[in-house]
């Protein structure tokens, strides 16, 4: 059974994280969505918003699971029996930072494999934080989010 682990902030989740997801559930037996705790940042949404907007969205895919983790990510993909990490690539800006983790993660546990799957040009440009700004206007992130993401939104924006 190959276990992986989709690790990030997903705040909140996106068609774009959706489309990584979807595609790498048909790779690995099993896919765990993992929403990072990351102390340096203010997110949004609390991670147990964000874990329930992955499992509404995911709920078609039946080996994809939501759980939450603080700490190193191969600890957390390790202790989950998971070999391989999934990353998503956008573009080039995205290389730098991914080259970096994917290294370190390698020197911290090199039993486990990063592996990255390129965005599908529809979502290329979309991120977590460019909906939350186009939203925070009042403008419409329809086809950009899960409609689960467009409710919390419109609820957390009110
Ligand atoms: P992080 O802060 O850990 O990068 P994110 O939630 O922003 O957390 O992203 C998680 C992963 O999903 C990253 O590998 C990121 O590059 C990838 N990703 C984000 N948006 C997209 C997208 N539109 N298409 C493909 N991959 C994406």
């Amino acid at each position: 059974m190959r276990r992986a682990v989709y690790p990030g902030n997903f705040d909140p989740i996106t068609n774009g994280h959706l489309d990584i997801i979807a595609r790498a559930s048909t790779i690995f037996d099993e896919v765990v969505v993992a929403v990072g705790m990351n102390l340096g940042k203010s997110p949004m949404f609390t991670a147990e918003e964000r874990m329930d907007m992955i499992r509404q969205a995911c709920s078609h895919l039946p080996n994809v699971k939501a759980a939450m983790y603080t700490g190193l990510t191969v600890v957390f993909a390790a202790s989950q029996g998971a070999s391989v990490i999934v990353r998503g690539l956008r573009a080039l800006s995205d290389f730098d930072y991914e080259f970096e983790m994917a290294l370190t993660n390698r020197r911290l546990d090199d039993t486990i494999e990063t592996v990255f799957l390129m965005t599908n040009a529809e979502y290329s440009f979309l991120s977590s934080s460019l909906v939350k700004e186009v939203s925070s206007f009042g403008g419409s992130v329809e086809g950009l989010v899960p409609s689960v993401v467009v409710d919390f939104l419109s609820r957390k924006l009110r």
